[in-house]
């Protein structure tokens, strides 16, 4: 249960065994939770537990086994409707991950939706999971991209949304934290004027709902989706939540078992939701493990979650600030950035950084973290980007600084020889 402290990182680092581990004879400093965090024994021994003991498919079985699965991967369903408020577990849809997640939406409400001329607002600090699907679908059904700019501290122009909506705009996709700015949306304010247009809102929240508390009600969007993988969770499993009306409307994104209610020869008719959108067999220990991520994530509280992020994003950026020729991306106001921060170092290379980190046994990401447009935007065609977590110490930001001192001298030695 949560209580008013703040989050124990020493204890919660116990559930975690990978910090066991060395990565050239020192300890492991794992600053990359944005691309996939780890995982708590909790997680591990639910999915370990499942296959022990509960294996079998789901929904099928009429013995003891196939009840206990369907149980348990129902009831993971289930904890994560409450976990982000949906008002029925019928809501929560599986996926793969967040992508297939973009790409249901894509394939079924928007093919089904828009006609040529109709318009679809992106915004410029989009992970291509929440680019290229839309691009895709404009180029087939004739709708037009418009895009939210993002300006030179990382923030969205909210203001450019007064010309970019009308009657035409049928959909707004944007996320609700940038995997690279850690820019954190008001995404309520995006939603209130895009429903006032008459325009639905898919939120991305792939960065937001492992990281702070997301209520879809309170957000008031359409669709949001998420990874299991960011939050603690197993690979392999997403989420969409839609509005059940919506839901209902929409055309299957794929066909076959267990998404049917009756098949004949020549036609089928689809199950209830949340099963329309399921064919085939599923991930069944990967949601019986985010079910387990949810609760772990919910003992600890979301809020204190939240807490803990933006006292390790503040430190970070205030360190990070000090090493000369260090040019942090997005907002320098902690309450506004969420717990990352990708920067360029003077001509460094991100990959050359990053090796020079991996032997001091820090993992970060460089690269352009999918997001090529951003990038584009910024004149870089890389940058090097340390997220946090749950179980990040500022004791490890510190050492990041020392290396990044390290791999300063490494890399002006090399220059001059
Ligand atoms: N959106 C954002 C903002 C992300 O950071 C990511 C993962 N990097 C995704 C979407 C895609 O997530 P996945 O690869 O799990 O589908």
């Amino acid at each position: 249960m949560a209580t008013n402290d703040a989050l124990d990182v020493k204890a919660i680092r116990a559930d975690f065994p990978i910090f066991d581990r060395q990565v050239h004879d020192k300890p492991l400093i794992f600053l990359d939770s944005a691309a996939s965090s780890q995982k708590p024994l909790q997680v591990i021994e639910a999915m370990n537990s499942y296959y022990r003991c509960c294996n079998a498919n789901v929904h099928r079985g009429v013995y003891t086994l196939s009840e206990q699965a369907t149980d348990m991967y129902e009831g993971a369903r289930k904890k994560v409707a409450r976990f982000i408020g949906a008002r029925s577990w019928r809501e929560v849809i599986f996926t793969r991950n967040a992508t297939e997640s973009i790409n249901l939406v894509a394939y079924s409400w928007a093919r089904a939706n828009l006609r040529p001329g109709d318009e679809i607002v992106n915004t410029e600090m989009e992970h291509h999971a929440n680019i290229v699907p839309w691009q895709q679908v404009a180029k087939e059904t004739g709708a037009i991209l418009r895009h939210i700019p993002v300006s030179e501290e990382g923030l969205l122009q909210l203001d450019s949304l007064d010309t970019l909506l009308n009657e035409r705009t049928r959909l707004v996709a944007f996320t609700h934290m940038s995997n690279v700015l850690g820019t954190i949306i008001p995404v309520k304010q995006i939603v209130e004027k895009a429903h006032a247009v008459g325009a639905l809102c898919l939120v991305d929240a792939a960065q937001s709902v492992p990281h702070m508390p997301v209520d879809v009600q309170e957000l008031g969007c359409d669709f949001l989706v998420f990874s299991s993988h960011k939050m603690c969770g197993p690979t392999g499993m997403g989420v969409l939540w839609g509005k059940r009306e919506l839901l209902e409307d929409m055309p299957p994104f794929m066909t076959g078992g267990d998404m049917i209610r009756r098949v004949t020869l020549d036609s089928s008719e689809w199950n209830d939701l949340p099963h329309k959108f399921e064919a085939g067999t599923p991930a069944i220990a990967e949601a019986i493990g985010l079910g387990a991520a949810v609760d772990y994530l919910s003992a600890l509280g979301m809020d204190k979650v939240r807490a803990h992020e933006k006292e390790i994003a503040a430190y970070a950026l205030e360190r990070l600030s000090e090493v000369r020729g260090l040019c942090v991306l997005g907002p320098p106001d902690a309450e506004l950035h969420g717990g990352l921060a990708a920067f360029t170092m003077d001509n460094i290379h991100p990959h050359d950084l990053a090796a020079i980190l991996d032997a001091e046994g820090i993992a970060v990401r460089a690269g352009h973290h999918c997001a090529m447009p951003l990038h584009h935007k910024y004149g870089v065609a890389a940058t090097t980007r340390a997220s946090f977590y749950i179980y990040t110490l500022k004791e490890e930001i510190d050492a990041l600084v020392e290396a990044l001192y390290k791999a300063r001298q490494l890399m002006t030695r090399q220059v001059s020889l």
